[in-house]
């Protein structure tokens, strides 16, 4: 089975009208309106804030999909947020949940990101479903621990996983210029599918895209992208720039 390659960009909270016009302007030259890359397979998806979510649509080239950064699993009286069933609605075919930001600085659980995931699957959304420890739980030698009990939740509420790519993003490597190592990734990564093959079933676990996260920039995406079990990239900061197409051809 062959998992196409997967590379998203996570614009976190940044961008104006002026510096996506911009910043997709490059992207069509430099990619014959996207048309082009290495001529491998590849998904590419991009996940502006949410209010540039049209803006980005109608900027960008015509082979890169778009995603929201977060989701709210009801519609009714939740100011301030977006229900998964709207971003459907504006035929916007992703999104994002559980990334680290949600996690630790708006104190989403393992059970609200897995309601999340659960609830856009259900209205027919495709879901980056992001896990990744914190540094002193690395150091504490609980990498594997805390990534299964954060799969595991997950896994206990999607229905549908040719819906679902799985983003291991190591908290210590995001917005930091720290990368995990090839071997570092590749170690939790390969765990990570044998977790799904234990637990959930082995054609699951060798169809699921399992994408790396945390300061991947087009200098370290080759060697990352050689690895066995690492399918893609989640990208932030380097999403921003013009030479995030040499993120999107690394792979061999
Ligand atoms: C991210 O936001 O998911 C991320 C991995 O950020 P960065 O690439 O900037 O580390």
């Amino acid at each position: 089975m062959t998992r196409t390659f997967f590379v998203g960009g996570n614009w976190k909270c940044n961008s104006t009208v002026k510096s996506i016009t911009e910043l997709c302007a490059s992207w069509k030259e430099s990619t014959d309106n996207g048309a082009k890359y290495s001529g491998k397979p590849v998904e590419i998806v991009i996940a502006p804030p949410s209010i540039y979510a049209q803006t980005a649509k109608d900027a960008l080239p015509a082979n890169f999909q778009v995603s929201l950064q977060d989701c709210y699993s009801s519609t009714g009286a939740f100011t301030g947020e977006i229900a998964a069933d709207m971003i459907v609605d504006m035929g916007i075919p992703w999104v994002i949940t559980g990334h680290s930001e949600r996690r630790t600085i708006f104190k989403e659980t393992d059970e609200v990101v897995a309601t999340k995931t659960a609830y856009a699957i259900s209205k027919g959304l495709s879901v980056i479903a992001c896990i990744g420890e914190l540094l002193e739980e690395r150091e504490a030698g609980k990498t594997l621990e805390v990534n299964e009990r954060q799969l595991s939740a997950i896994a206990a509420t999607v229905t549908d996983w040719s819906k679902v790519v799985i983003a291991y993003e190591p908290v210590w490597a995001i917005g930091t210029g720290k990368v995990a190592t090839p071997e570092q990734a590749q170690e939790v990564h390969a765990a990570l599918r044998a977790w799904l093959s234990t637990n959930v079933n082995p054609e699951v676990a060798e169809s699921t895209r399992i994408i790396y996260g945390g300061s991947v920039k087009p200098a370290n995406a080759n060697e990352l992208a050689g690895q066995a079990d690492i399918d893609g990239f989640l990208v932030g900061g380097a999403s921003l720039k013009p030479d995030f197409i040499s993120v999107i051809d690394s792979y061999a």
